[in-house]
């Protein structure tokens, strides 16, 4: 190897090898199912290309995947004609992890030391993961732009890679795995046939395996319910998701009106955003009549449902919308507004029936149905319904819902009282919860830094008024306490001399019957940010 044509690895990436490479995944075959993924990306790609692109190299080459497996020669050889890499996307793409999850990645393995064993299943390492079953990867590639020239990358996992021209590369990518002594398994055709069993008919793409045609696309979502098994709905799952977790809810069902629709939506058990990896891209894809349109269609579903995973299909888009305008079309928004309400329903039903798989849901997920909250008018209603949180009346740690709180309250109590603060044990020192107590009122609690906004945007539930406990407005009864009360001359000189004092910092000083064990609070005016929101306001220099 010259100087030339030889290139480091980022250090990134070479850290990530040598965590694949001592691996610890304990599921070595996963790395097939990676390299198939990314020939069906690719493959993707190429097509929405030609739609658009005049100039393509080797046009006509059919759009397929083809894998040969080699006993003699311990290669495992997955190639495919989709767009393939020039030699600046060999170098990004091959060189660099350039992706923000894989990046996450590496932070938590590092945070968790030795326990990653855990972690390393959660995430996928990409087209990395060649090297857990690779002493060498090969890569012949030839990009679909005409004019520009073929190429081969190749690699030991160590330390760098090399980057030679290559004439006889085809279109698309090949990719050569040669096979460790002790992954010679690989290698044999039976085995190979085994792994891609279970996802090769979600590729829609033909499949050869040494030459013979593997897989009939299949179209799951539009399969009846009754003719899919669990194990098919989580390997579509994670096929199509990219995902490493099996799907805590699959939902999936049809409609005949007011449009016509089949949908496979997937709720993932674990919420990647808490694990540091950026903002989720939107994941359900949109098609028409089982031919795709777009892969993440951003306004097919509010942004705060961008969890979900799976696919929509509708029988009444036009076959050749173009993905531009889709986006703004009256009836993708239609398919949002219905499918939105559907999935809320779901999570009610789901929220009913089992609640403890509910309640553990709602601890990764709850982020996003509060942002659905502050943001979408229209379904805040059934997502106030799917609130969880503590509150005065319930021991610590036990969850409640709005829904169990009118049940409990009095017929004629007209608000549903709430505070918000850093920690259960901080609301409960301060001096708002005291005269709701005393009158037996029960209070809920937000504990999140998130729900005061959240609350602020939501006004009631089912007809009761949602008030924060610290307003000065609230209007309680009287009830009997212990102690002397100031006769009225004295209390109007205290008050008279507070309003001196504390000149324009107050708007009003009261008596008032509301306080019970404390001297004195400060109450939040009619129409004004409360505490939280002013503290909030103020670190952000307002
Ligand atoms: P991801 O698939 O999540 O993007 P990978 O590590 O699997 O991450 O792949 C990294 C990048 O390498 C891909 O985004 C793609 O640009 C490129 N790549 C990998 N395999 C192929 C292929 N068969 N054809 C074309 N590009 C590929
Ligand atoms: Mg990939």
């Amino acid at each position: 190897a010259t100087e030339e044509h030889t290139h480091s690895f980022q250090a990134e990436v070479r850290q990530l090898l040598d965590i694949v490479i001592h691996s610890l995944y304990t599921d070595k075959e996963i790395f097939v199912r990676e390299l198939v993924s990314n020939a069906s990306d690719a493959l993707e790609k190429m097509r929405l290309k030609s739609l658009t692109e005049k100039d393509v190299f080797k046009a006509d080459r059919e759009l397929a995947i083809e894998i040969t497996t080699d006993e003699e020669a311990k290669t495992l050889t997955i190639s495919d004609s989709g767009i393939g890499m020039n030699k600046d996307e060999l170098v990004e793409n091959l060189g660099t992890i350039a992706h923000s999850g894989t990046k996450a990645f590496l932070e938590k393995m590092k945070e968790q030391g030795d326990n990653n064993a855990d972690v390393i299943g959660q995430f996928g390492v990409g087209f990395y993961s060649a090297f857990m079953a690779a002493y060498k990867v090969e890569v012949h590639t030839h990009s679909w732009e005409n004019g520009t020239d073929g190429h081969t990358w190749s690699s030991d996992g160590a330390t760098g890679y090399s980057i030679d021209e290559n004439s006889d590369a085809k279109r698309g990518c090949s990719i050569v795995v040669y096979l460790k002594d002790d992954m010679e398994e690989f290698s044999q055709e039976a085995r190979i046939k085994g792994i891609l069993e279970k996802y090769s008919n979600f590729v829609s793409f033909p499949i050869k395996l040494n030459g013979e045609h593997i897989n009939t696309v299949e179209a799951l979502w539009l399969k009846s319910k009754s003719e899919i098994t669990e194990e098919q709905y989580n390997e579509f799952y994670k096929f199509t998701a990219h995902a490493f977790d099996d799907p805590r809810y699959t939902m999936h069902f049809s409609a005949d009106a007011p449009l016509t629709i089949n949908a496979l939506l997937f709720t993932p058990t674990e919420n990647t955003e808490q694990f540091g990896m950026g903002q989720m891209e939107a994941g359900v894809s949109l098609y028409c009549r089982k031919v795709l349109i777009d892969a993440k269609p951003e306004k097919l579903l509010p942004e705060w449902l961008r969890f979900l995973r799976g696919v929509i299909d509708s029988e009444d888009l036009p076959l050749n919308i173009s993905r531009e305008s889709m986006q703004d079309s009256a009836l993708v928004q239609k398919l949002n507004g219905l499918i939105t309400k559907r999935y809320l329903k779901f999570l009610e039903k789901e929220a009913k029936n089992n609640s403890e798989d509910y309640l553990d849901f709602y601890k990764k997920f709850s982020r996003f149905l509060k942002e659905g909250i502050a943001t979408s008018y229209e379904h805040q209603a059934q997502l106030a319904g799917l609130l969880r949180f503590e509150s005065s009346l319930e021991e610590a740690g036990k969850l409640t819902s709005f829904a169990e709180y009118i049940d409990r309250a009095k017929d004629e109590q007209e608000n549903i009282y709430y505070l918000t603060g850093m920690s259960r044990d901080a609301i409960e020192s301060g001096p708002y919860l005291e005269a709701f107590k005393a009158r037996g009122l029960e209070v809920c609690f937000f504990t999140e830094p998130v729900d005061q906004y959240v609350m602020e945007a939501l006004p009631e539930f089912k007809g009761k008024k949602l008030v924060s406990a610290d307003r000065g407005e609230i209007d309680l009864e009287d009830v009997a306490t212990e102690g002397e009360e100031l006769d009225e001359k004295s209390a109007e000189k205290l008050i008279e001399f507070l309003e001196k004092e504390l000149g324009e910092r107050v708007e009003k000083v009261e008596a008032s019957g509301r306080l019970i064990d404390s001297p004195v609070a400060a109450l939040t005016p009619k129409d004004a940010p409360n505490a939280q929101m002013r503290a909030m306001m103020q670190s952000m220099g307002q």
